[in-house]
């Protein structure tokens, strides 16, 4: 199963069989320790990060293979 660190201080790992599922798990996190990155937008983190965490869950995807 794919593994990922937080993209914005990699102090976290999670687990998660699907992109769904990883950014549910990382979301208590991100209200934790990076309000400010998802303030604004509560139910959908910006488009700009989730680009970088969809390239961040791909890179997990080839290398749990
Ligand atoms: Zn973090």
């Amino acid at each position: 199963m794919p593994t990922m660190a937080c993209i914005d201080c990699g102090a976290v790992h999670v687990e998660a069989a699907s992109w769904q599922t990883m950014l549910v798990s990382m979301m208590p996190h991100y209200f934790d320790v990076h309000h400010d990155i998802i303030a604004g937008h509560r139910d959908h983190p910006s488009g700009a990060w989730m680009e970088r965490f969809m390239a961040a869950f791909d890179e997990a995807m080839n290398s749990s293979e």
